[in-house]
Parts: structure tokens; sequence; C-alpha cells
């Protein structure tokens, strides 16, 4: 059912958003127990392609944006692959890791026509002090912004929360141009969910209702250009980027991670925020 453009699920929807979010989330552990450096990122691809299959479940990814139902001209991988200053939408190749690279794995699933979509980003080997900390404070942001959700409030209550949770912590670039998403019976639908903005605005945070969230931040520029394969976002100025997301709805008792295998307990309860899931 729609409200003004925004999808409100039944509780069984939910619950194959769920199944659909745990197959996320197995896929993302495996590959980020997994990854080291000497692999491509075609190697990461088909880890996920052989998980996502053997879970019964389909790809969202892939052939995503394709002009035809035959997918030619669409997203080429399961997941994307974006390296260092790469913030989104790497896509998935030759390109091989080495030690001190960072990697933005963004993996989405359909169960039964009801999609996940999650984002972890993971260091290869050493990285510097800066970095480890970057990718903590993206992290803490996201959990931060679904912290901030409450039945009856706003979808910018979730990009104020972001935003506020990366201005604390130090300098740092927040990406505009992108945005996190309702999602459903498709991965982006309204609204959108902006990791910046003033609290109180936007659409209502109803039960039914579920996002994507994932804050994008750099240690320089949030300024982004796309490269010339139509896909792969970088920042201008090659600073580095990491990028983390969940899938998350509300329910009468709070939160549910719906990518996550916890559910987001242990991280909600750790913000003393209350549970919504089961
Ligand atoms: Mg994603
Ligand atoms: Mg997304």
């Amino acid at each position: 059912m729609f409200d003004r453009g925004i999808e409100i699920k039944t509780p069984a929807q939910i619950e194959s958003m769920r199944e659909a979010g745990l197959v996320v989330a197995s896929t993302l552990e495996l590959l980020r127990t997994t990854v080291q450096a000497g692999m491509t990122t075609a190697e990461l691809n088909a880890l996920a392609h052989d998980h996502i299959r053997a879970q019964g479940a389909t790809s969202n990814f892939l052939g995503y944006g394709a002009h035809s139902a035959s997918g030619v001209g669409g997203f080429a991988g399961v997941i994307c692959t974006s390296v260092n200053d790469e913030v989104v939408h790497g896509i998935p190749g030759t390109r091989t890791l080495h030690d001190g690279d960072i990697i933005s794995i963004d993996c989405g699933a359909i169960i039964d026509g009801w999609h996940g979509d999650a984002a972890i980003t993971v260091a290869i080997g050493d990285v510097p002090d800066e970095v480890t900390e970057l990718m903590r404070v993206t992290e803490q942001s996201l959990w931060d912004g679904i912290a901030a959700a409450r039945l009856g409030g706003r979808v910018s209550d979730i990009s104020h929360a972001v935003e506020s949770s990366v201005r604390a912590q130090g300098d740092y670039g927040i990406v505009e141009g992108f945005t996190g998403h309702g999602i459903g019976s498709a991965m982006h639908q309204p609204p959108n969910v902006p990791n910046v903005g003033r609290p109180g605005r936007g659409a209502k945070l109803v039960k039914g209702l579920a996002l994507a969230v994932e804050p994008m931040i750099t240690l320089a520029t949030p300024n982004t250009r796309t490269l010339a394969d139509d896909w792969t976002v970088v920042t201008t100025d090659g600073s580095w980027a990491a990028h983390y997301e969940h899938t998350f709805t509300l329910t009468d008792s709070g939160a549910w991670v719906l990518t996550a295998i916890d559910g987001g307990k242990a991280r909600l309860e750790a913000l003393g925020v209350p549970y919504g899931g089961h």
C-alpha cells in the first residue's frame, strides 16, 4: 500500500524484508572475513553471487539501471566495490586489492520480491589511524541516525542525527549528492534520506515504512564526480571515503535493523534506544 508515494509494508512483508536483509548481512559478513590483499574485486563479486544464489535470493544490483528487460547496460555486479577515494558505485573487476587499501562493499538481495540493502567498509591490512577513525566515525553516524528515528518523527530527524554525529567527531566531508532512501518492493523508493539537515522535516516516520540509511563520509572534500564508466563516484580531491548502510524499520517497540544479523539489538541498546525486532 502506498501513502503519498511512500510504501507502507504489512508485518508479513516486513518479515520477507528481514529474510532479504539476513541474506545481505551474511553475504557482507562472508566478504568481510574473506577479503584480503591480492584478491580482485571481481573475486569478491563472484563469492557474493554464489552466496546470494545459495540462500535462494536474487540480486537487485545486477542489471540495475538497464534500459531494457535484457539487463544490457545495467550494473555489472551483485555488489558495488568502492576502493579508497571511490565513494560509491564502484564496479567489480580486475582491480587487485593491496595492503593499506579500504573498500566499501555495498550489497543487496531480493526474497519473494522484497529488498534488502546494506554496506560496510573494510580495511585491507594496516591503514593509517586517521583512516581507521574515518571508518569508525562513519559507522557510528549510521547508528546515531537510526537511533534518532521514532514513530511520529520525521525523516530529517535521521539526517540531522547523522550530520551531528559526524560534525561532533571532527572535520570531515559529508557527501550530499547521494542519499539514503525508502526501500521495499523496489530497492530505491521515496523518501530520500539525506545525511545532513535540520530535524522535524520530510515524511513522517510510521509503522511499515522501511528506510536505507547510508552516510558517505570523506577525509576532506564532500564533492564528488562520476568516472567515465558512468558508475564509479570518486571524491574530486582524491581524499578517501567510507560508506556504511543498513535497512531498518520501526515497530511499536522500537527500531529493527533488517540487514544486521542481530537486528541491531546490541548497537541500539548501547545507545539506549529500544530494540523493535524479535
Ligand atoms: Mg546500498
Ligand atoms: Mg542504498
